[in-house]
């Protein structure tokens, strides 16, 4: 019985494929553009596979996702149905998160994009902002990541919101539940963060509706999907001062092409996917685990509903 990969890039796929093999060595782990015979390949580890892919596999168990999202998974129309989706997450990809989150709302809290420019510019220039229990944040979808992202802007004295589709509680948390709930939620937030999953509910969420409801000059971090946001309305929010700043880690088209607006923009800071990047060593561990699990149980707790989109 065999498990193939798709990474999209070969070397990756290459790396992944001799990872595997080493934690899984009952299982012959094959290249998914070289499976070998169809009928034998149980899993399929993919990032982002190409359309058609995954019903070549006919006695496929699951599907492993490299990463938390399903979105890359999901959008292949030719999927069956049936298939369980695993999700890819854990300490090490939730403990990245909470570092990003907290960098990044930190650097807008203390306006370090200013700051910047003041020192490219030689000027001494002391700004004063308000202390992290005076600064409303928001985050925007609650789930496993998110609540330990939201708990870490607690934990740093953050004035800290929340919203997602059920509004379960989190721990010091103002929690806003579905769309009744959005318009009070954006309202009071100044940083908006976004780890939604990419579903039809969420995608384009982040438009110039959205950001209209928001304090004037609030900030976005979206760490979510690029398909969450809709880039010409950042543009107009943010060159007619609706908004003061964002910070993108994910996009619509990635790589970002070399041309895009986004990367001259002085009020948008670019970083490239990787607010929670794991190591190929911890991720192929994770999956060699989830996938253990999943034989020994026919279950798991990282299967994501297809239904549901996450
Ligand atoms: P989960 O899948 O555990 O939970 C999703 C959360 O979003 C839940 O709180 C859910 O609400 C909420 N939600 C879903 N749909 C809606 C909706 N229509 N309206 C309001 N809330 C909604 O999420 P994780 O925290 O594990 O991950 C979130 C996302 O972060 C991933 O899907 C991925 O896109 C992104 N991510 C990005 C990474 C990066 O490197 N940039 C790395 C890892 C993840 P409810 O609680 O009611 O179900």
């Amino acid at each position: 019985m065999s498990i193939v990969v798709y990474l999209g890039d070969a070397e990756e796929t290459r790396e992944w494929i001799g990872l595997l093999s080493r934690l899984m060595p009952d299982h012959e782990i094959r290249d998914f553009d070289d499976p070998g015979q169809l009928s034998a390949v149980e899993y399929a580890v993919v990032w982002a596979p190409p359309r058609g892919g995954i019903a070549r596999f006919p006695n496929l168990k699951a599907v492993v996702s490299v990463g938390a999202g399903v979105d890359h998974v999901l959008r292949d129309p030719n999927l069956p149905k049936h298939l369980p989706i695993l999700r890819t997450t854990g300490p090490d990809m939730v403990q990245r998160l909470r570092e990003y989150v907290a960098l990044h709302v930190l650097a807008h809290h203390r306006e370090l994009a200013t700051t910047d420019a003041s020192q490219a510019r030689g000027e001494w220039r002391q700004i004063v902002t308000p202390v992290a229990g005076r600064r409303r944040v928001g985050v925007m979808g609650l789930g496993n990541i998110a609540r330990a992202c939201a708990r870490t802007l607690v934990d740093l004295g953050f004035d800290t919101a929340g919203w997602s589709r059920s509004g379960r509680q989190v721990d010091g948390v103002t929690v806003f539940a579905g769309a009744d709930g959005l318009p009070a939620f954006l309202a009071q937030t100044e940083i908006l963060v976004c780890l939604l999953p990419l579903t039809p509910e969420t995608r384009d969420i982040l438009d110039s509706r959205l950001f209209a409801q928001l304090p004037k000059g609030a900030r976005l971090i979206n760490a979510g999907r690029g398909g969450h946001l809709v880039e010409d309305d950042l543009l107009a929010a943010l060159d007619s001062g609706r908004l003061g700043g964002a910070t993108l880690d994910v996009f619509r088209t990635e790589p970002l092409p070399a041309d895009h607006p986004f990367w001259g923009h002085p009020r948008i800071r670019i970083t490239p996917h990787i607010a929670s990047m794991i190591d190929a060593e911890t991720g192929a561990s994770v999956i060699a685990e989830n996938i253990r699990c999943f034989e020994r149980t026919g279950a798991s707790d990282a299967v994501a509903d297809p239904k549901r989109g996450y």
